[in-house]
């Protein structure tokens, strides 16, 4: 017998029209590019989300085709998730961190029909224009007073406010299959091409559910929302969607993500919920430690991306009374896939096992289920000790790249994240390491993550990151690459003493190597592998 409920497709659009007939009041602001702050409302959003769907059709776009869009956190990135994913075709965002070969294969790989782009990126832009083939139409994302200069774009360049005033803001969104596609996201494929992840209307709005529930990310119509993860990787986490779902404020960084931009903006618009990965995190603790300033507002910060080291979290709850919640995800996973927020019976426990709880990326959010897995692929305990290749699946899970030949990289249904986890007896997950960076010491292996964590909690440690160097006995040791605090004094000596009583003896770095800087990815991740390049010979004599 089939339920008798009414049947509606889960379409994007929807949480437009939700947040305009709800929410029309609740405020937009973003930091243009062009200098200024803009403010509007999700009114205002929706009218020019429509005119902008219009003008799309008018260009000629189909359903299915894609959209895409190479920008910063600002209101005509957001128009342009709604215009393009409403309106039946499929929002490309472009991560403008990468390299301009990785640009232009995307491009062409997604054949991308039109491309938008904030106008700082005028200068990518043209470079990639004359090696990509796809996109007949690139679109300045500013006025007619700030349009660009174009060197090589003129005939195919037009302004995204021509657009707005030429098209009427009479729209239908249609009711496509919810199984259509809505976005595509590439990772950015620190090794071979990047692979293109296609999300669904469904898949998306179910991991907007999931993701705003109160165990997840925790917003409400109450929360003024900073999301600092850009809109170009996984579609900010999900934030511009969620916030249309609950009616929260949202507030777009735009260009500026330093500790000083962001602490007034954090402050000017009274952000309570804020969401990066860590390497921004530390330019707004230092930027608020030197200045002797303070959160009036913020209460959460997600951190995810990478993992939260013990000490980052320290300094966000104890110094300023901002709640840490650390997540886990990956493109592959829209992204969320697990969310550290304390169950119950932990609320009452001591201090450090707190922290040691928080450390963990957390229990997977409902739709997201998780294993463990050893070399057999035989599933190991959730004993807090075994470690194993952490497999997922679920609704928002992806199955099969975007314009691939190869296999589904699924296994018996369950998809492998190439991180290696350990899980507690309370569903707790912690990653010990990607696959590719574990370090294999004569045949037992060593979590990279666990001794960077302990290394940051030395005062004089800006970043810490630990590779498997080769070794002549034992395969590979630790060898920790550390970013010294600028006028610290501290020796290796110290550092290694330091793990006395923090780390079993076996685990614990052979040497510390002093470095000036870490390399970082378009998506804010060390890049280990450069690294290692370089010191991987650190232990073998001559
Ligand atoms: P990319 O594929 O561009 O590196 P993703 O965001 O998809 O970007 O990266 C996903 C990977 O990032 C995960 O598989 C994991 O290795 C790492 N990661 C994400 N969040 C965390 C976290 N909280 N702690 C540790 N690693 C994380």
């Amino acid at each position: 017998m089939q339920g008798l409920m009414m049947q509606q497709p889960l379409l994007v659009a929807s949480l437009l029209t939700h947040a305009e007939r709800h929410h029309g009041a609740r405020e937009i602001v973003s930091r243009r590019v062009e200098g200024d702050i803009h403010r509007y409302t999700y009114r205002d959003l929706a009218q020019r989300a429509r005119r902008m769907a219009n003008a799309l059709a008018a260009l000629g776009i189909q359903p299915g085709e894609r959209v895409a869009t190479l920008a910063w956190n600002g209101y005509r990135h957001m128009e342009l998730y709604f215009a393009a994913s409403g309106s039946g075709a499929v929002l490309h965002t472009l991560n403008p961190r990468l390299h301009i070969d990785q640009l232009a294969y995307i491009i062409d790989h997604a054949q991308d029909r039109v491309v938008f782009f904030d106008v700082t990126f005028m200068p990518l832009i043209e470079s990639v224009a004359a090696r990509v083939k796809s996109p007949k139409v690139f679109v300045a994302m500013t006025d007619r007073a700030h349009m660009p200069r174009a060197h090589v774009l003129s005939t195919m360049l037009m302004c995204y406010e021509d657009l707005i005033d030429a098209s009427s803001d009479a729209f239908d969104w249609p009711l496509v299959d919810e199984n259509s596609a809505s976005s595509l996201c590439y990772t950015s494929g620190t090794t071979g091409h990047p692979k293109g992840v296609l999300y669904s209307h469904r898949s998306t709005l179910l991991h907007t559910f999931s993701a705003a529930l109160p165990d997840s990310l925790n917003c409400s119509a109450r929360d003024s929302i900073l999301p600092v993860v850009p809109m170009f990787h996984v579609n900010a986490w999900g934030l511009p969607y969620i916030a249309c779902m609950v009616g929260a404020k949202l507030v777009f960084p735009g260009a500026a993500l330093d500790g000083a931009s962001l602490h007034e903006l954090i402050e000017s618009e009274q952000v309570t919920l804020s969401a990066g990965v860590p390497t921004v995190w530390q330019g707004l603790l230092a930027h608020v430690d030197e200045t002797k300033g303070s959160f009036s507002s913020m209460r959460r910060t997600v951190i995810g991306g990478a993992p939260c080291p013990t000490a980052m979290a320290a300094a966000f709850q104890e110094r300023y009374q901002v709640d840490v919640l650390h997540a886990w995800g990956m493109t592959e996973l829209s992204p969320l896939g697990t969310v550290c927020s304390f169950k119950a019976h932990q609320l009452a426990l001591p201090q450090p096992d707190r922290y040691a709880l928080q450390a963990k990326q957390g229990r997977a959010v409902f739709g997201i289920d998780m294993k463990i897995v050893g070399p057999q692929g035989l599933e190991l305990p959730w004993d807090g000790r075994s470690a194993g290749d952490l497999m997922v699946r679920g609704p928002w899970v992806t199955r099969q790249y975007f314009g691939s030949d190869d296999a589904s990289p699924l296994s018996d249904g369950w998809f492998p994240t190439g991180d290696i986890a350990k899980i507690d007896p309370d569903g707790f997950m912690q990653i010990t390491d990607r696959s590719k960076d574990v370090i294999k010491s004569g045949g037992e292996w060593i979590s990279s993550a666990e001794i960077e964590n302990i290394a940051c909690l030395h005062p004089d440690v800006t970043t810490a990151v630990c590779i498997g160097a080769r070794h002549p006995k034992w395969d590979e040791r630790p060898l920790l690459l550390v970013v010294k605090k600028p006028d610290s004094a501290v020796t290796e000596h110290e550092l290694l003493r330091f793990f006395d009583g923090r780390l079993a003896k076996w685990c614990m770095p052979d040497a510390v190597v002093f470095i000036d800087s870490v390399p970082h990815g378009a998506t804010g991740k060390v890049l280990k592998h450069q690294l290692r390049d370089q010191f991987t010979d650190y232990f073998v004599p001559g």
